[in-house]
């Protein structure tokens, strides 16, 4: 498309796709705060008042939580669960309470300037999914303020008249999760996507968008400003574009684009009940990678062929305690059941680094109390497997749940981060612990239950020779293994730049990890990231890759590509590549295999 006629607003897209409907402008959220000293005697009314605002607040958050379908995204509940977290921490609820105690402020100045406070403890914090953390906390004292202010928490007013079968585009300086829901939810409206001044990719609001499929335009300057009420609006995810009252050419051109995603998607969906295979008929297996039981039916939905990670430590985060065998072996069974005799790859805890347990939860394992140990390289540390063998017994409490619920579906034990033959022999003894406590207790496994491991270090990329002969599968997580090859802290916005997996060292890692296993008939899979890449499947298929493993979402897509490429042509392909040293030549030949990007044509 050429230079927009329409006034053109840049912001971050965080979903793929187009929306086109009518502006709503949201009233700006910072509502003016009155600064007022109490009397003394008011204390206990003042007190009163914000009790009020917070009981609201937590009525609007559960009333939300529990309307939430069964089928939502897990991302959904677990936002609103951490809003709740948030009001119910002493730091927001008691701190504020203090202040109109001891300096006699009245509820509203309380609140804000225990705001800053919290926020200035979070800004500090040299992570950036942290450091958006005190987004959060600003979206829950805002509706603490409303509830004030009005007797309300709810802020989204709506327009007055809504057109029948118009659209709406939402426009604020930022929502927080529960208006999105609110929304969402009205079935009177027609809610096509939202732009917002502030905010990230990694915001709360971008990832319910993403998780909700509603294209938005996140960090758009001056939105509100530059668009009015009931402007007509474009929101081009994809171009990180906000078209403002678009030409008539320009509006039948978006139209044009959003009913050719529209045929694409019905097209894609069509593929599900499909095999993968390459155009010369080289069967493929689509695995999606997981991290909450609740996720397996995104997985099935999207027509995955099996589960080929189960991230579990996702179920030892965010709480106090550490999940007991039964707890596990629930999770576990759940996704084998909804799987449905389909292969579930579980990989044990991969613990450490920038996953970490509660401060309370270390302290139930017998690690230090108080300060937490100071590391300098906590992703060097310790980390996954070596985590687990410090920690017999949180080790064998996994591996005797996952064994029980290899009795209920085709599960099998991934152990991430191995970098010598001896964590594989220790690994495996664990198991058979594990096998025989549960004997002693006539309790049922799969006594063939088989034993991979993933390729994240280069020196197991390295080790094929010794790793094939004691493993029954691997799996490359491309995360870690761009990170120990590059040495980038994966983490560090400061290097990200040289987190590449263009670089020819990564790939002829994965190439030879590929290639050792389908010599010793060892099934290999890639389970990091560049597995749902477009412009990597060619590649990874010319490597002989057979097994891809990524994000639900992603299935259908690179099924499409799969079809439309010949494996033997894909080889040759590989070849010319891995002979190829400049990574941003690397990029370019990739990024030629996906465009333009026309739907491929199937039977
Ligand atoms: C990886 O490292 O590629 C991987 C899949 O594991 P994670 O991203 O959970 O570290
Ligand atoms: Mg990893």
């Amino acid at each position: 498309m050429t230079e927009a006629k329409g006034k053109a607003l840049k912001g971050i897209g965080v979903t793929r796709g187009i929306a086109i409907g009518r502006a709503h402008l949201m009233a700006p959220s910072e509502l003016e705060v009155r600064q007022v000293t109490i009397e003394r005697r008011d204390v206990v009314h003042e007190i009163a008042r914000l009790t009020r605002a917070f009981a609201a607040v937590r009525e609007e958050l559960e009333g939300l939580r529990s309307g939430i379908a069964p089928d939502a995204p897990s991302e959904v509940r677990a936002f609103l669960d951490l809003h709740l977290l948030i009001l119910q921490d002493a730091l927001l609820s008691e701190a504020p309470r203090d202040l109109i105690r001891s300096r006699l402020m009245n509820a509203e100045w309380a609140l804000t300037i225990q705001l800053e406070e919290v926020c200035r403890q979070f800004e500090a914090i040299d992570d950036e999914y942290l450091r958006e953390r005190s987004t959060d906390v600003r979206q829950i004292v805002e509706r603490l303020l409303h509830a004030l202010a009005a007797g309300t928490p709810t802020r989204v007013a709506l327009p007055k008249k809504i057109a029948a079968g118009e659209r709406l585009v939402l426009v604020a300086a930022d929502l927080a999760p529960a208006d999105v829901l609110h929304l969402k939810d009205r079935a009177d409206l027609d809610l096509a996507g939202f732009i917002t001044e502030l905010g990230g990719p990694t915001s709360h609001t971008a990832i319910l968008a993403r998780s909700l499929g509603l294209p938005a335009i996140v960090g758009a300057d001056l939105a509100r400003e530059r668009i009015a009420e009931d402007d007509v609006v474009v929101i081009d995810a994809e171009a990180d574009m906000v078209i403002v009252n678009p030409s008539d050419e320009e509006l039948q051109e978006f139209r044009r684009r959003l009913r050719v995603d529209a045929e694409h998607r019905a097209q894609l969906r069509r593929l599900k009940g499909k095999l993968a295979r390459t155009r010369d008929g080289i069967p493929i297996d689509l695995l999606a990678n997981i991290e909450l039981p609740g996720d397996a039916r995104d997985a099935l939905e999207s027509g995955a062929d099996g589960i080929g990670l189960f991230r579990s430590e996702f179920l030892f985060m965010d709480r106090d305690d550490l999940p007991s065998e039964d707890e596990q072996f629930e999770a576990y069974a759940r996704v084998a059941r909804v799987m449905k005799g389909k292969p579930v790859v579980i990989r044990t805890l991969d613990i450490g680094a920038d996953k970490v347990l509660t401060e309370a939860a270390r302290e139930s394992l017998g690690m230090s109390r108080g300060a937490p140990r100071q590391v300098s390289n906590p992703a060097l540390g310790l980390r996954a497997i070596r985590y687990c063998l410090a920690y017999p017994e949180l080790f064998l409490t996994q591996l005797r749940a996952i064994l029980r619920a290899s009795e209920v579906g085709t599960v099998r034990i991934l152990i991430p981060m191995l970098a010598h033959v001896h964590e594989i022999e220790q690994a495996a003894a664990f198991v058979a612990r594990a096998k025989e406590q549960l004997k002693e207790r006539k309790l049922k496994y799969d006594a063939r239950i088989q034993l991979g491991g993933m390729v994240e270090v280069p020196a197991a990329a390295l080790s094929m020779p010794e790793f094939v002969q004691r493993l029954k599968f691997l799996s490359i997580g491309t995360n870690d293994l761009i990170q120990y090859t590059l040495a980038i802290d994966r983490t560090d916005s400061a290097v990200a730049h040289l987190y590449d997996q263009m670089h020819p060292a990564v790939l002829r890692l994965i190439a030879q990890t590929i290639r050792a296993g389908t010599r010793a008939r060892v099934p290999v899979s890639v389970c990091g990231e560049l597995a749902g890449e477009l412009e990597m499947t060619e590649l990874l298929l010319g490597m002989g890759l057979r097994q891809y493993s990524m994000h639900p979402s992603q299935i259908l897509p690179v099924k499409e590509r799969l079809f439309d490429l010949s494996f033997k042509e894909s080889g040759r392909f590989a070849g010319r590549v891995l002979r190829m040293s400049d990574p941003m030549k690397i990029r370019n030949v990739l990024l030629r295999g996906i465009q333009p990007t026309a739907p491929a044509m199937l039977q």
